[in-house]
């Protein structure tokens, strides 16, 4: 891909830095889960308001239709400027890709833009009990029932669930076919009496995910994505856009905390240990490198309209690396990074998730050896 700004990406970058130096909203609270997800949520309005909230996004669903170079424009603002997270990044980055790839018109034209402006958030309800890495284990049961499904069963570790008016649900709609072929893939509102939501805390203290109790919840026909059956496929599509969106979204946040640490190293004078300062070039250098590569993957959806299997790379990179930086942060920061509530400590303990969200790293691993690589399956 060439780097160079044509003169209307320079001029679409002006436009953005002024947007962004008129419209930032300063640095995220510390402090309840509730007060966080409303700063990030007025932060998605203003995007939305403005146009930026998904660039690449078609413009009448609140996109700008933007280049690939744009995108990347886009990104590379985000983080210099350090913005925060908007509060829908499932639905961003999920929900609303899969339902352009899947949907039908209305499906579109209903859900598509109340999730660019933060309206109606969404959760990933794949995971259950005794289905993670296997998704196509999964035994929550949708059953028909004229033209509606009714949905019993438990998923887990459900992020945002709490705040979420829609839920990308994988159900089981044949018992007899074979596992990957008896799901179906249902867009199920949380405001019913048949879904229930259990915070789970974590080890940072924050309940960012729960456990979803369904009971006899009802789905109309209509709001099934793709077609009975498709469930395995269309759950692919969400994944592979987790993968691929997820890291690229989160090397930038990566890159965002080492120029932090960077900057208390200067500070304190620890750029001066050799042994730091070896350890941050490392860093510096798998930072890059998952930037590029999440460019490249980039360039697959623009070449393909949808993410490839080289977004398990990211993903794995982003996760690794950025475990390791929270650990280098804690080594520069000091004591102020094993504190209770500080931002830092926040960081050590929420990276121990990152191997394992979306996807674990011997996961990732074998999709790459398998359908990347092309090496033989085991
Ligand atoms: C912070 C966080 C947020 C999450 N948010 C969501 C969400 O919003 N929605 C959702 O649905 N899920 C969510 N998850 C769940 C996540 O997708 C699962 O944790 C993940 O898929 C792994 O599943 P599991 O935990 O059941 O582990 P298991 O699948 O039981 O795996 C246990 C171990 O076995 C290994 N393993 C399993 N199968 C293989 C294999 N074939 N080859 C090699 N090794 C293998 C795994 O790598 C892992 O180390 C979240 C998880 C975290 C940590």
């Amino acid at each position: 891909m060439d780097l160079t700004f044509s003169p209307e990406e320079a001029e679409f970058r002006d436009e953005l830095r002024q947007w962004l130096a008129d419209n930032h909203p300063g640095d995220e609270p510390r402090g309840d889960d509730d007060s966080i997800f409303e700063f990030r949520r007025n932060w998605q309005r203003s995007l939305y308001e403005g146009g930026w909230a998904a660039v690449q996004w078609p413009q009448e669903y609140g996109g700008r239709d933007a280049t690939l170079m744009q995108s990347a424009i886009f990104f590379e603002e985000i983080g210099r400027t350090r913005a925060p997270l908007p509060a829908n990044v499932l639905g961003l980055l999920l929900a609303g890709p899969t339902i352009m790839t899947w949907g039908t018109t209305e499906q579109k034209e209903r859900y598509l833009t109340p999730i660019l402006s933060a309206e109606e958030i969404w959760c990933q309800g794949f995971s259950e009990p005794e289905a993670g890495s296997d998704l196509a284990a999964v035994k929550t049961v949708a059953e028909r029932d004229g033209d509606q499904w009714v949905v019993t069963g438990q998923k887990v570790w459900t992020s945002g669930a709490q705040y979420s008016k829609w839920c990308m649900l994988v159900a089981r709609t044949d018992r007899e076919a074979s596992k990957h072929k008896g799901l179906s893939y249902f867009l199920m509102d949380m405001e019913q009496p048949g879904v229930q939501v259990r915070p789970l805390v974590q080890i940072t203290g924050e309940a960012e995910f729960n456990e979803l109790f369904i009971e006899q919840a009802t789905i109309p026909h209509e709001n099934m994505l793709g077609g009975e059956g498709d469930g395995w496929n269309v759950a692919l599509t969400t994944l592979m856009n987790e993968r691929s969106g997820l890291g690229f979204f989160l090397q930038i946040r990566m890159r965002q905390l080492l120029d932090q640490v960077v900057e208390r190293a200067v500070e304190n004078g620890k750029i001066d240990d050799p042994v730091i300062a070896e350890r941050i070039g490392e860093i510096e250098a798998r930072t890059e490198i998952t930037r590029l590569i999440a460019y490249r993957g980039l360039s697959t959806i623009e070449k393909y309209g949808q993410p490839g299997p080289e977004g398990s790379l990211t993903k794995w990179l982003w996760s690794e690396t950025n475990q390791m930086l929270v650990q280098l942060a804690a080594e520069v920061v000091g004591p102020e990074a094993l504190s209770a509530d500080t931002a830092w400590s926040y960081e050590l303990l929420r990276a121990r998730g990152n191997t394992l969200e979306g996807g674990t790293t011997e996961i990732l691993k074998n999709i790459i050896a398998e359908r990347v690589l092309g090496l033989p399956r085991k």
